[in-house]
């Protein structure tokens, strides 16, 4: 019996959660699930923000499944997430977008996998006041955690038969920062020979991402420009609602949907679960059930064919408890 630590997380993410274990306990895997609240929720009943309780449950478990949690914008605590991904050293944060069947966008068959580094650059939260008219940010790079998301991008690159790994950068003005991190690439790509490298400056790879996305295959990035390019690849599959992603060190994992909290759906069981369900499907490949995972792929894109069932941001009318239904039904 394998036991896995979930996070409810705050605004929308109780709902998706419940809607999301619903599914997974429907498979009757030998799994069981220590649920909790993290973020606000968590804060609101017991005074912090990752109680004591969710840490021991993630070092004795080390999957994890989470629902979104807020960050207070402009003032206030750290963001958990981050917390979260420092903590707990889960450097590879893998994003796939791929297009689903019947979601109406402006592009087909969109196939790409970021692969954004997940514990420094301007993550590391270290902003140092000069004076009430002067802040300034520190961008941190380090060899060492760009040598290993570069790698992990290739090695994935290599074991799922892809053949390209673009890097992006801006490196034409971060000269020493992000020209580390393009050496480091550099360095790396001439031990995948079979592979095909490039590396692209960030604006002109958001330009080439919107105007033919088929050109990309796997991208590695620093921090920030994963953040922001991940959600421009969820916009050319349908949108936030779609996104999963899989926070991945050496002894941790957690798994979560790529969109926040959503505070202005929260509460109105209108929340596309989709995102944070694909999460699941990524975690039951990584403990090891990847055909339970594609039972509910393959629900997922029966469902959609079929074009009754889908939440308001597909098009839709479906809420999300009738959405999960459908894929109950379905498996
Ligand atoms: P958001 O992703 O929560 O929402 C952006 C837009 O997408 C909103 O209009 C929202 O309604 C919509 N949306 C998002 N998920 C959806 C879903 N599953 N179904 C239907 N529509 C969906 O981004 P935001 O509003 O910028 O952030 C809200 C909060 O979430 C902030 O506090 C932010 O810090 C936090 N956040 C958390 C995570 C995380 O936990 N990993 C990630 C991103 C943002």
């Amino acid at each position: 019996m394998k036991t896995i630590t979930v996070l409810r997380g705050d605004g929308i993410g109780p709902e998706i959660t419940e809607a999301v274990l619903r599914i997974l306990h429907a498979l009757k895997l030998p799994l069981t699930f220590e649920v909790f609240d993290a973020g606000m929720n968590a804060f609101a009943t017991c005074g912090e923000l990752i109680p004591q309780a969710v840490h021991d449950s993630i070092k004795k478990n080390r999957v994890v499944l989470k629902a979104p949690i807020t960050t207070p914008i402009g003032k206030g605590f750290r963001s958990v997430n981050v917390q979260l991904r420092q903590r707990y050293d889960l450097y590879a944060n893998i994003r796939p977008a791929h297009s689903l069947p019947k979601i109406k966008t402006p592009f087909c068959d969109v196939d790409i996998v970021i692969f954004r580094e997940n514990t420094e650059d301007l993550y590391t939260g270290e902003e140092i006041v000069i004076s009430a008219d002067e802040v300034h940010a520190i961008k941190k790079i380090t060899r060492h955690a760009s040598e290993r998301i570069i790698r992990a991008a290739f090695d994935y690159a290599c074991a799922k038969g892809r053949h390209k790994v673009t890097c992006v950068h801006k490196a034409n003005i971060l000269k020493k920062s992000d020209g580390l991190f393009l050496s480091c690439f550099q360095e790396i790509a001439q031990a995948y020979p079979m592979i095909e490298s490039e590396d692209l400056i960030v604006d002109n790879a958001c330009m080439q991402l919107v105007m033919d996305p088929h050109r990309f295959d796997v991208m590695v990035m620093p921090n920030l420009y994963g953040d922001l390019l991940s959600d421009l690849t969820s916009g050319l599959i349908g949108g936030l609602g779609v996104l999963p992603s899989a926070n991945i060190g050496n002894d941790y994992a957690i798994f979560e949907a790529v969109h926040g909290s959503a505070p202005d759906i929260a509460g109105q069981n209108c929340a596309n679960p989709l995102a944070l369900l694909l999460a699941s499907c990524f975690m039951l490949e990584h403990i090891g059930y990847p055909k339970e995972a594609k039972r509910i792929t393959d629900a997922i894109d029966k469902v959609l064919q079929e074009e009754k069932v889908r939440t308001k941001d597909l098009g839709g009318t479906a809420t999300t408890t009738q959405f999960a239904d459908a894929i109950l039904a379905c498996l």
